[in-house]
């Protein structure tokens, strides 16, 4: 049975993994977090037993599992205090700059203790940057474009960085479009010549296309995420596997 914290309960994806948990026989949800967290277990929907925390310093629970979909202001002290609590961290949250990364990985080296950061969830989204690496051994000249709901709070997404940094892992150094701007910022972020652009629309979810162009021919990649229960496979899969990692690990292709 894996003990659950859960901070970020209130949220979208919280919901979500709310009722992941609450469907999971093995899971045992034992404690929620949310700054905003106000009422008692049973006012939201919640089990007597489940503790309800609305201040970091407060979680003082016998767990195993940290799991995190916050937001990016907050994910790096969430997941510090769950390695230095010996909690594993799954966290889904986005938004941790690689320097913070690093140090997290170095800390839970020091802790020896196994854990998960997965940008991305959903089965789709980790297929799509395989193949985009792939590809991109063979089209140097790509660009990404991500779509998500308009209440993102990071851009680009957590998916399309980590797509152009797998395809910056093998494609030839390599300068590609040689447009001048006129409006600005028009041709997107710039991840070592791989141009990112993040669209921000009401009615979507998370998406992504990698457009690939060579000489007489193109090559586009999509994946749609339709609904945030595709992400929940993933997260139960990290949970289940999470304490076979021997320190914190990117990316849920790294379990599957
Ligand atoms: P959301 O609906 O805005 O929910 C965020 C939650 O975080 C809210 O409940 C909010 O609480 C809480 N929160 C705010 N400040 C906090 C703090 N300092 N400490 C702890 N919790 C805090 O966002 P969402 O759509 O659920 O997404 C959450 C994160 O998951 C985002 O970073 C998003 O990019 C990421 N995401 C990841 C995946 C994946 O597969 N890895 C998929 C989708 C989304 P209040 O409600 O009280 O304000």
């Amino acid at each position: 049975m894996a003990k659950i914290i859960l901070a970020g309960f209130k949220g979208s994806m919280g919901q979500k993994a709310l009722k992941m948990i609450a469907d999971t026989p093995e899971f045992d949800l034992v404690g929620v977090y949310s700054p905003s967290a106000n009422q008692s277990a049973t006012s939201y929907g919640l089990a007597e037993e489940v503790a309800v925390f609305n201040q970091l310093d407060q979680v003082k629970l016998a767990a195993d599992i940290w799991l995190d979909f916050t937001t990016p202001s907050a994910v790096y002290q969430n997941t510090r205090f769950a390695i230095e609590h010996g909690l594993h961290p799954v966290v889904g949250t986005t938004g941790l700059s690689d320097e913070q990364e690093q140090e997290l990985i170095e800390l839970s080296q020091k802790q020896g203790l196994g854990g998960l950061i997965a940008p991305n969830f959903g089965l789709s989204a980790v297929l799509l940057m395989q193949f985009a690496q792939k590809a991109a051994q063979y089209f140097p000249d790509v660009e990404i474009i991500e779509m998500h709901h308009e209440d993102k709070k990071d851009a680009p997404s957590g998916t399309a960085l980590m797509t152009a940094k797998m395809i910056d892992e093998v494609r030839p150094e390599h300068e590609q479009g040689h447009s001048k701007e006129t409006l600005a910022g028009v041709r997107g972020g710039d991840y070592n010549g791989i141009r990112v652009h993040a669209v921000r629309l009401p009615g979507y979810i998370a998406h992504e296309e990698v457009l690939f162009g060579g000489p007489g021919e193109g090559l586009t990649i999509r994946q749609d995420s339709f609904d945030r229960a595709s992400f929940m496979q993933g997260v139960k899969l990290a949970i289940n596997k999470v304490d076979q990692l021997d320190q914190l690990t990117i990316g849920l292709e790294k379990i599957l």
